[in-house]
């Protein structure tokens, strides 16, 4: 969305948010039990139906927006667990997407240390994957000559967030070398082939998690499908859209769009629930760019998570536990919140899981509802992400499982932070889904 330039906030609201969808609110509540905001403060501005009425106010010319009135819209985790939850089908998504963007387009309150890290990571360093390897690089190094042992015995990071000095804690092992450099940019399938699947790599993902990219793969070629990596893809820009940078967002689908065509794929799959939402939404994303909506659309309909596509039109994959593994394993599985409701797809995973012969899955309470993670949330709103996260891990030690499986990077380093917390002794440890499949897969 363009900025606009000389209009107050209350004007570029009411310019930004969409008043149809305003109105569609018919103020039942029945979204409040679902959302985590709500659920930690019982503060009705912290809920859905509290912060479309503080936009429509603001709209309506009800009241100005305020200090308090940005930091509601700040508050949200964006997970969107309201939408499922409401009869009228708000689009509430879209709403505090537009109300960020706006507020964006105004603010200069974020914290310093915020306002720096944002600038350059999601400016300077996530749009472009050859910056993203050179971090990856400077990470392996950190983590491998010694710096990292010193860093941590000085403290120095919790000097300026403990938070930040928390996240430093279970940062897994980055790699200098993504998974096309490890296994190419075409991997043929596995007997006859089904069909063409691009897959979607990720910026983070391929420094942070490339073995679950490259398990990623494996899966999927051992199910039918031969899989394309377009060299050019970049960033899917849920970050950038769930701050209130449209703008960079749009730009960093067009380019994803223009790669995924070029390659010519039957399907488009991430492993990562919070890229997988915002992909799946470029249509909407790109709903006021003509020239591209119909490419927006053929992008937006190819796109699946990995479990949805195994389940659905993969040729059906068996998993046995490990060889040395001992009997009684115990997993749960916490849900992505935009793979559970935005993509849908709560269900394959879980399906997933039960062909794993000789393990027991237990359903985690609340298995559906966020863990505090949510983007960068974790960082811009540590007390509220940490309130949430607590009240997660009593119910991850309620199931007394071995592994909490995730579907999603953010999931997985909230439930390592909420583990290092307070399970650090229980013989608990979080995995990818993708790799506990990949490591019990029964090959043909
Ligand atoms: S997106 Fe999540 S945190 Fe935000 S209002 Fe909806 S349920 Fe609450
Ligand atoms: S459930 Fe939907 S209609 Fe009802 S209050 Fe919440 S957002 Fe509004």
């Amino acid at each position: 969305m363009a900025k606009t330039t000389g209009a107050s906030l209350k004007e570029t609201l009411s310019i930004k948010l969409d008043y149809d969808q305003l109105t569609n609110c018919m103020r039942c509540g029945f979204c409040l039990p679902a959302c985590p905001t709500f659920q930690e403060t019982g503060v009705e501005a912290e809920s859905p139906r509290g912060r479309i009425s503080l936009m429509k106010a603001v709209v309506d010319g009800v009241m100005e927006p305020n200090a308090r009135f940005e930091d509601q819209m700040n508050h949200c985790l964006g997970c969107r667990a309201c939408e499922p939850a409401c009869p009228a089908d708000v689009k509430y998504g879209q709403l505090i997407e537009q109300a960020r963007d706006a507020i964006e387009d105004h603010t200069d309150q974020h914290r310093l240390w915020v306002k720096a890290v944002r600038k350059v990571m999601f400016k300077k360093v996530f749009p472009h994957q050859n910056r993203m390897k050179l971090l990856g690089k400077g990470l392996r190094m950190y983590q491998k000559t010694g710096l990292q042992t010193l860093v941590r015995k000085t403290g120095i990071v919790g000097v300026f967030s403990k938070q930040m000095s928390a996240m430093e804690r279970i940062l897994p092992d980055a790699s200098g070398k993504g998974v096309i450099e490890q296994m190419g940019t075409r991997i043929p399938a596995k007997g006859e082939k089904i069909g063409t699947v691009g897959l979607f790599r990720g910026c983070l993902m391929d420094v942070l998690f490339t073995e679950t990219n490259k398990n990623t793969v494996k899966l999927l070629t051992e199910a039918g499908f031969e899989v394309v990596i377009p060299e050019t893809q970049n960033c899917c820009g849920a970050l950038h859209a769930h701050s209130g940078e449209t703008a960079q967002a749009q730009a960093l689908a067009r380019n994803n769009i223009h790669a995924f065509q070029q390659a010519n794929v039957d399907y488009i799959v991430s492993n990562a629930g919070g890229c997988g939402a915002i992909l799946v939404e470029y249509d909407h994303l790109l709903h006021d760019d003509p020239k591209l909506s119909e490419q927006a659309e053929w992008f937006a309909k190819r796109v699946y998570d990995v479990s949805t596509l195994l389940m659905e039109k993969g040729r059906p994959l068996q998993f046995a536990k490990q060889k040395n593994e001992e009997d009684g394993v115990r997993v749960t599985y916490q849900e992505s919140c935009h793979l559970r409701n935005v993509m849908k797809g709560s269900g394959a995973p879980r399906q997933l899981l039960k062909r794993v012969s000789d393990i027991e899955f237990v359903e985690m309470r609340d298995a559906g509802s966020c863990c505090g993670s949510a983007g960068i949330y974790n960082l811009t709103q540590p007390d509220m992400a940490n309130q949430i996260l607590d009240r997660k891990m009593e119910n991850v030690k309620t199931t007394k499982a071995h592994y909490v499986l995730t579907s999603n990077p953010g999931c997985l380093l909230q439930m390592k932070l909420g583990i290092d917390k307070h399970a650090k002794n229980d013989g608990v440890q979080s995995v990818h889904i993708v790799d506990f499949l990949h490591d019990r897969l029964v090959k043909n």
